[in-house]
């Protein structure tokens, strides 16, 4: 997928924001949602999107979209920094599929961080819902 590649309203995300695939959420407002990625490099690795944007990525994203996802972001790092008190959070965003990207709606991850635990691999081993939900819950409780 090139950066300039159009969008595609069947991709994951777009089915998550429709209610067409579960999710677990950690926040939503009228134009943005944030939830636990199913492939987590570190407990509590969150998504934040626009629900109102059809954006593949950060070139074509408009900037009131982009200011939006970002405040959500911000408000849940300090969330996830509250609930489970990590030692960082990496906020990182990949645009095309040569730097990494691999689901092509716009999005952020936040990933918490410990000094003493290794990152896992980037979109690697599902963790389990049960799993998913009791962290959310935690991030949740300090929004
Ligand atoms: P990207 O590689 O595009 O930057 O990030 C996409 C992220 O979406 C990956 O971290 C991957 O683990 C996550 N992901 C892929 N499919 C799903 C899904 O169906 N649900 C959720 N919650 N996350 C997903």
């Amino acid at each position: 997928m090139s950066l300039q590649t159009t969008y595609d309203s069947d991709n994951i995300f777009a089915k998550i924001i429709r209610g067409e695939m579960p999710k677990v959420a950690v926040y939503e407002d009228d134009t943005t949602l944030a939830f636990m990625d199913v492939f987590p490099q570190s407990e509590g690795h969150t998504l934040v999107i626009s629900k109102t944007a059809s954006s593949v990525n950060l070139l074509d994203m408009p900037a009131d979209a982009l200011a939006d996802v970002m405040a959500t972001a911000q408000k849940v790092a300090r969330a996830i920094n509250r609930g489970l008190k990590p030692d960082g959070i990496r906020l990182v965003q990949f645009n095309g599929a040569p730097a990494g990207q691999t689901v092509f709606h716009t999005h952020v991850h936040l990933i918490p961080m410990w000094e003493d635990r290794p990152l896992g691999r980037h979109a690697s081993d599902m963790a389990p819902v049960e799993e998913l939900e009791a962290t959310a819950e935690k991030i949740r409780h300090e929004l």
